[in-house]
């Protein structure tokens, strides 16, 4: 794999290091033509058109220090994978989902998300610095390239205040943090003058496809409105370099807990050795490793997914083999909306009241024997019967549509959701 100072591109020749380390200079120059992307890596003809019809799903715009990580000779670099669009983007699989996750439908007021009973996901601009090309969220990204305006934002604001179940609110988009300092800090305030909203949480990329906007002034704003968390997304070990490093650094010294949500993608990250050293490199720079997502089935990017069984695989192979700290949680979000669900290896061979029969990371069967007094509370097995109740109402008959595809999901009746957003 070729790393570059970005010296050596041309194109970057004149740039001083002021600006290069400049977030806004960043975004100002982002790569988004064809013919600007060839001053800094080699495509042929053939790619170039692939690019060229691709552009109407989803624009194209590469941070120039993104794109300085790139091998220019090697098409199948996973960075270059990540940033530039192919043709593969323009067809559409069987199992496509305009809106894999329901976001839209179970949204109260545009912008906002309100899917788990305490939380929700609010949306304050639709720019990111670097379009990813697996973007599950690719139906909204770069629509306008610009933040949402403020009447929007106060609607999800006044619907968060009004909603006392509210404990945390994700800021996302595009990517939240593409807004300027003193709007993001509008938004942060607002939510955290909110008695029942504990915290916030930022959901970003930037601190891997631009570092540059982890700035000593964004830290100590993030600061004043603590408990803040943010989770960000490395995919690759090739993205874990100096200034990702530093930029992390920044945000944990100012007390903002880092996780990381990797997306599992074919051809770039499909392999448990990455998966480990990925991890590895993230600890190393305080970045929890936190989840790895199955690859979302939004319009166009069938191309990037892998099967489950392959995640699965990925889970099992760390479990052991590396700190417990690497293993993240391998996650599938449930198209249609029902959240996210933890899917791994299974260690538990047999269990009885008497004893549990495991397996460990090595096929070691081994046992464990359940305490003489291992009786449910009462209150609790109301709770578990009332639950069983609820299962049960997954017949038979439905399971076969799901398998057939005539269903994407079974729902019980009176879903607090559905009857949340009715
Ligand atoms: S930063 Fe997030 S929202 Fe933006 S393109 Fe990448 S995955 Fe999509």
């Amino acid at each position: 794999m070729r790393m570059r100072d970005r010296k050596e591109i041309p194109l970057w020749k004149g740039v001083s290091e002021q600006e290069w380390n400049d977030w806004k200079w960043q975004v100002a120059n982002r790569i988004t033509t064809v013919e600007k992307l060839r001053q800094v890596i080699d495509i042929t003809d053939d790619e170039a058109a692939s690019i060229g019809r691709s552009l109407g799903k989803l624009r194209m715009a590469i941070t120039p220090y993104y794109a300085s990580l790139m091998d220019p000779d090697d098409p199948k670099c996973p960075v270059r994978i990540q940033a530039v669009p192919t043709e593969h983007e323009t067809k559409l699989a069987k199992a496509d989902l305009h809106d894999p996750l329901h976001e839209d439908v179970d949204s109260p007021t545009p912008g906002l998300t309100h899917r788990y009973p305490d939380r929700g996901l609010l949306l304050i601009t639709d720019q990111c610095s670097m379009y990813c090309r697996h973007c599950t969220r690719r139906r909204h990204a770069g629509e306008t390239d610009r933040a949402y305006g403020e009447e929007q934002i106060k609607k999800c604001i006044e619907y968060v205040r009004k909603t006392p179940t509210f404990r945390d609110v994700l800021l996302s988009g595009g990517d939240p943090l593409t807004v300027d300092d003193d709007r993001l800090e509008w938004v942060i305030s607002e939510l955290r003058k909110i008695p029942h909203v504990d915290f916030v949480r930022l959901g970003t990329r930037m601190p891997v496809v631009c570092p540059q906007r982890i700035t000593d002034k964004l830290c100590t704003m993030l600061r004043k409105y603590h408990p803040i968390w943010l989770n960000t997304q490395f995919n690759h070990p090739k993205e874990v370099t100096s200034e990702t490093a530093e930029a992390c650094a920044k945000l944990a010294d100012a007390g903002i807990p880092l996780g990381n949500q990797t997306v599992l993608l074919k051809g770039i990250n499909d392999c448990p050795y990455i998966i480990r050293e990925l991890n590895q490199r993230l600890l190393k720079i305080r970045v929890n490793p936190y989840y790895i997502y199955q690859c979302d089935l939004s319009e166009g990017i069938e191309h990037f997914r892998t099967s489950v069984g392959k995640g699965i695989q990925i889970i099992e192979y760390l479990r052991g083999h590396t700190t417990g700290m690497a293993q993240p949680l391998f996650i599938v979000d449930a198209p249609g909306g029902g959240g996210k669900i933890p899917v791994g290896p299974n260690y538990v061979v047999s269990q009885s009241d008497r004893k549990v029969i495991l397996r460990n990371y090595e096929g070691v069967l081994t046992t464990y024997t359940e305490p003489d007094d291992n009786q449910s509370h009462p209150e609790e097995l109301y709770h578990w019967e009332e639950y069983t109740a609820r299962q049960r109402q997954l017949s038979r008959e439905g399971l076969i549509k799901l398998f057939e595809g005539e269903l994407l999901s079974l729902e019980p009746a009176h879903l607090d959701r559905r009857e949340r957003n009715k």
